[in-house]
Parts: structure tokens; sequence; C-alpha cells
């Protein structure tokens, strides 16, 4: 009688005993069961780098192919880990990592300034097999905020960490910090001035602050990435420096849920771009997977809804990336253009900036 009570405490201890939380290294459902639910076995993902008054008149060629390049060279990296059989979320992470290193987006290295002079950058990310995720915003010493995003997720009990508390964490675990001053561009620095010298610049509110393309466009670049892997997991993440002259600790949309990042294996994985607040009050990235799930309609079909009805409607612009559990991509934008690309398991690249190419 003992041995049976002593063999089933045993057992209980071990089926209550928590889970183990999901380690970079070893993700929780990339497993060859889990292939049954990708039985194409296929793959691919999607980035952008912002959306926003891009105009090929305000392009030099050199700056086009800088992008290009650029763009190329990170969906590349991705790709080769989904073709490895590596997972989604590592994929989503390396590929953001190399735009994050450039100062040609407003994310990590280029981030734009504060008004103040400083940077603060935010970025999340979200694992479409368990819908975990992590975030944080208002960060000034890390090299790499997905990084940060990715460890708040698997090894913190919370979702979203801010400031000097998230930069408290990452000293914990031991991810890259960098001075402050790495932060510092000087075509950033350009721009702040730039607009710092218009009138009402600091009146979020005000119609000049809105309809003025260098302030309503300050922002660009922000860069996100989705994808699907061979095992039928969809991830997202985006990272961003914010709005050039933002003032009081203002956060956008990139590191909520649901607004700027958004992944479930049941529908599509989202990456947003765009004026923050708008995506925050239509709560963008989710609305795309909610109307796949409730209406059962088609990726393109939500994010074009969502983008050109509803965004627009309330008078966002911006733009998304996605990609859906079968690999179809969209690349939705209500601005003139956005940077994006996609490569699918047959390693076929399309690269964009403008509307019309
Ligand atoms: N959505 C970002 C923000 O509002 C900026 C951008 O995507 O361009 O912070």
């Amino acid at each position: 009688m003992n041995r049976v009570l002593i063999l089933l405490s045993f057992v209980l201890f071990f089926a209550c005993k928590e889970q183990p939380k999901q380690t970079a290294e070893a993700p929780i459902v990339a497993t060859t069961d889990s292939a049954a639910e990708n039985p194409a076995n296929t793959f691919g993902l999607v980035i952008h780098g912002g959306a926003g008054t891009i105009l090929k008149k305000n392009m030099t060629a050199e700056k086009e192919a800088a992008y290009k390049a650029k763009l190329e060279e990170a969906i590349k990296v991705g790709h080769t880990i989904l073709k490895n059989g590596g997972t989604s979320l590592e994929a989503v992470e390396k590929t953001i990592n190399v735009l994050e290193n450039s100062p040609l987006f407003n994310a990590g290295k280029g981030a734009v300034f504060t008004y103040n002079e400083t940077n603060e950058l935010d970025a999340s990310i979200m694992d479409g097999s368990n819908l975990n995720a992590g975030a944080v915003a208002g960060v000034s010493t890390i090299k790499n905020p997905i990084n940060l995003a990715r460890e708040v997720m698997v090894n913190s009990p919370h979702v979203l960490l801010s400031g000097r508390g998230a930069e408290q964490f990452a000293k914990e675990r031991s991810i890259e910090i960098v001075d402050p001053s790495y932060f510092h561009t000087e075509d950033r620095l350009k721009l702040l001035r730039k607009i710092k010298n218009k009138p009402n610049h600091a009146d979020a509110k005000s119609a000049t602050s809105f309809y003025d393309p260098t302030i309503k466009d300050s922002k660009f670049g922000t860069v996100g990435c989705t994808a699907l892997d061979k095992y039928g997991n969809l991830a997202a993440g985006t990272s961003t420096g914010g709005m050039s002259a933002k003032k009081w600790n203002r956060i956008g949309d990139s590191p909520i849920i649901g607004a700027g990042t958004y992944a479930n294996n049941a529908t599509c994985a989202v990456s947003s771009t765009g004026w923050g607040e708008y995506f925050i009050r239509g709560m963008v990235a989710y609305d795309i997977s909610a109307m796949m799930e409730y209406k059962g309609i088609s990726l393109a079909e939500a994010s074009k809804e969502v983008i050109q009805k509803k965004l627009t409607n309330l008078g966002g612009t911006g733009g998304i990336i996605a990609i859906d559990n079968k690999g179809n991509v969209a690349m939705e934008f209500n601005t003139a253009g956005m940077y994006r690309a996609t490569m699918n398991a047959d390693g076929e690249l399309t690269i964009g900036i403008y509307k019309k190419e």
C-alpha cells in the first residue's frame, strides 16, 4: 500500500511540475509531430523596413540600391534558417537583427531621436504556436531590442518591460548593452533639428504637425518580420526607434501585442508599421487575425479590409506585412511606399519600395 502511495505521489509531482520555460535554443513546438500541421512542409517569410511617403523622385539610385541590398541580406538570413529546419522565432529574431544593425532603418543603430536628443527603442515578438509574447519599450542601451523582447518572452513571467527595469533585466540575462551614443547618427539628428525648427511641431494634435510630411514621416524605417517554419509555426516581430521628436516617453504600437505585432498558428503572423497611435486604436495586427478567424476570410482580404478601409477611415497611415499558416503573404499599405521583401520556400525573392514598382 505504502509503495503504491509513494508511486502515486511521484506521478502527481511530475504531472504538476511547471513546464520548463522555453529556451532560445529549444523551441517548444518544433517537433516532427507538428509537421502534420504543415503537410506541404512549406515555409517562407516577409519583412518590412517602414512605410510612409517614400517617393521615387526623392530617392537616389544609390540609396534605393542600398535599401534593397539590406532587405535582401536580411531576408536571406531568415530564409537560410527556415530552410535548414530552424524555427520561425529564430528566423524572425535573426532577420530583424540585420535590419537593427543597419543605420538605414529606424530600429537599433538607426533609431530616430526623441525631442531631448536621446533614443528610446521599442520592440516585440510573438510565438504563434502558444501565443507567448515578449516586448520592451523605451530602452536606450540595448543594441538589439528584439533580442531582449524574446528574452522577456522566454525567461520572465511578463510580456512587456519598460525603461530602466527592462535594461536591468537585460543585464541580468547577459543581453548586449551599448553606450547610448551607439545610436547617435548624423542623419537622424539632422531630421530631429529640422522638425524642431518647424512651428507647432510639439503639438501632436495640431493640423500642422499632422499633415506636414517631414513630421508625419519622421518615423520611417521601423522594421518587422513574420515567418512560417517547416513545422507549421508562425512568428512575428517588430523593432523601432518610434517617432522622431517624440516626448514624454511616448510609446507607439511596435511593442504592443495586437497592435504592432501578432501571431497565431490558427490564422497568421503580422507586423505593423506606420503612425503608431492609429495602430493601437485599431488593434491592427490582431484585427487581421481576428477577421480571418471569425469571418473565415483569407489573409489578403483581411489585410485589405483592415488597412484600406478601417485604418484609412480612422485617419491612420501605414501598412503591414503578414504570412498565414499556408505560407500566403500580404504586404498591404495605404502610404506611397513601404520597404518590403518576401521569400518563399523555393527561394523566390520579391522586393518592393513604392506602391507601383
Ligand atoms: N509604428 C511606429 C511608431 O509609431 C513607427 C513606424 O512604424 O514608422 O512608433
